[in-house]
């Protein structure tokens, strides 16, 4: 267990122990999470293992030391220590394959993993081994621990026009089996959405999904930009959006759903508090709230935990988090039959633990 020395023993943090196991085996799908950013400590202890040259600790109690969240600055730091312990294929298979272990612990039976792949061909990987090492992964989860993963390229918004070019031409060139949507990462002050059109255009004409961040350190334009220019089809955190009545009625309408991930929009101070999340104001408005992780180990947290923020500031009872867990897997761009599988198998979850509780 990670502790995280900047937050309050917060009440919202802990659920009922009941609704806290019926969280802990509900099965979820995750739409929101980071592929670097979901490294825990055993996986970078193996990373480290790997690589002795770089310095970082092989021994996880002494990285879980280390990943103790203190602020941004220092997740940053945590995150690019990471990025310089990929160095190969290989690392990339171990870290993809090993994140799917953590998520089968947690009953995560389906994740949009957002990938970077400008990160690690930029710092020498081959594009082909790259996607070669997360498909071997992928096919792996899938068959031996039960997850599914598909991915979401991501341009690095920092990194400017190079590395969007580069990640449109992987996605829309190389198109791996697994790829199914297109996003913006990084900072967003400073970084303006709309110059990225003429990727997302190429992204979208190729067949995939739009899922940009937007509206979580800037305000309601950003998300207008994400949803005129970048043709939005979910929204990555879009915090500030209830700062705008207009846009909540507007994504409400339009079936435009937030990708939620509480305890990151306090890490990065998006957000002052848990109990000022605005998570309530958006679900009142109408609008399709998910609950994601973002970068789990990271921030200290995991799936599971933000459920069970979410169910305490939504105020739901199980059949409200199933409620929750479902329409994350309806706003998936999983294919028909695995939604419907997916769902199903909610609903048989539930029914045993309304049956037996
Ligand atoms: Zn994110």
């Amino acid at each position: 267990m990670l502790r995280t020395r900047n937050q309050p023993e917060a009440p919202l943090s802990h659920p009922s122990d009941d609704l806290a196991a019926f969280i802990a085996g509900l099965p979820k799908a995750e739409l929101h999470v980071h592929h670097v950013g979901s490294a825990s400590p055993r996986i970078v202890a193996e990373l480290a293992a790997r690589h002795p040259e770089a310095g970082v600790p092989a021994d996880a109690d002494a990285l879980s030391e280390y990943f103790t969240f203190t602020d941004f600055a220092h997740f940053i730091q945590v995150y690019l220590s990471v990025v310089d312990l990929i160095r190969d294929a290989e690392d990339v298979r171990l870290l993809t394959y090993e994140i799917a272990r953590d998520m089968a612990r947690q009953s995560i039976r389906y994740a949009e993993l957002t990938v970077t792949p400008y990160s690690s061909v930029s710092r020498g990987i081959p594009d082909g081994a790259f996607l070669e090492a997360i498909e071997d992964a992928r096919r792996a989860a899938e068959r031996e621990l039960g997850v599914v993963l598909r991915w979401t390229f991501d341009i690095p918004g920092e990194a400017g026009l190079a590395a969007a070019e580069e990640t449109t031409r992987i996605a829309t060139e190389l198109a791996p089996d697994g790829l199914i949507s297109f996003g913006l990462g990084g900072p967003e002050i400073g970084v303006p959405r709309p110059q990225f059109k003429p990727y997302f255009d190429r992204a979208l004409a190729a067949g995939l999904h739009s899922v940009p961040h937007a509206g979580e350190t800037t305000g309601p334009g950003t998300i207008w930009d994400a949803l005129t220019s970048l043709r939005a089809e979910r929204i990555g955190h879009g915090t500030s959006a209830v700062q705008d009545p207009r846009l909540l009625e507007h994504l409400a309408e339009r079936g435009i759903p937030l990708e939620v991930c509480p305890t990151s929009n306090i890490a990065t101070r998006a957000v002052d508090t848990l109990e000022s999340h605005p998570i309530g104001e958006m679900a009142k408005s109408g609008v399709l709230v998910t609950v994601n992780s973002d970068d789990p180990p990271m921030f200290g947290t995991d799936l599971n935990t933000e459920y069970g923020i979410a169910a305490r500031l939504l105020g739901l009872d199980a059949p409200g988090v199933a409620t929750l867990a479902r329409n994350a897997v309806k706003v998936s761009f999983l294919d028909e039959a695995g939604k419907a599988r997916l769902c199903e198998e909610i609903d048989t979850y539930l029914a045993t633990w309304q049956r037996t509780g």
